[in-house]
């Protein structure tokens, strides 16, 4: 590796690759827009259902955490503008999303029934990308250490 492509200082990789998987993890991986659009479609396909009352509460959880997240990252933004790194709340943001994909679309399939099994409904597809997500980015039961650890302040678990 020639010098000039050095990242910060020699001795110092750790650290750069963790702050690469923390921005990946909290900033970028997964845009607000994406979650605010997938909430709106299902409100529109609970409305087109006979907006039933079993799914009232699960689709206004969508609605709320589709805004949260949208704030959660504005404020991310607004950190990384000042110049401050993700840090470990990177992984409250992680496991946020990836839970909230899995409960959307299994919502939505609940709303659909028999028809939601359809191989091709863009709903369908939507569920099976959904639950890759608490394995890639790093893997649920890993953020969860992560916050244990380092922003709960627990004991480490044995290694
Ligand atoms: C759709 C998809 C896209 C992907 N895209 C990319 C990509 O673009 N780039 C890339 O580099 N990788 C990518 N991956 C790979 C992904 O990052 C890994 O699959 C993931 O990090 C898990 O690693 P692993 O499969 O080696 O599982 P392992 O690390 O072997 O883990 C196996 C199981 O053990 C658990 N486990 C492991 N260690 C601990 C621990 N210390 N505490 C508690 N539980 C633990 C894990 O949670 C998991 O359930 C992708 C994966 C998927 C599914």
């Amino acid at each position: 590796m020639p010098d000039r492509d050095v990242i910060g200082e020699p001795g110092q990789g750790w650290r750069v690759a963790m702050a690469t998987a923390e921005n990946e993890r909290g900033l970028t991986l997964r845009s607000p827009g994406r979650f605010l659009a997938a909430a709106d479609r299902l409100l529109d396909l609970w409305r087109a259902e006979g907006s039933p009352a079993w799914a009232r509460d699960r689709v206004a959880d969508a609605l709320i955490g589709a805004r949260a997240y949208q704030l959660f990252t504005y404020a991310g933004a607004s950190r990384a503008l000042e110049g401050e790194p993700m840090g470990p709340e990177s992984s409250l943001n992680k496991v946020f999303w990836s839970e909230y994909d899995i409960a959307l679309h299994e919502t939505a399939l609940d709303l659909l029934g028999a028809e939601g099994e359809s191989a091709h409904g863009d709903w369908a597809e939507g569920y099976v990308f959904s639950l890759a997500g608490p394995i890639y980015a790093g893997t649920n039961e890993i953020q969860r250490d992560i916050i244990a650890e380092r922003l709960l302040g627990l004991p480490k678990g044995r290694r």
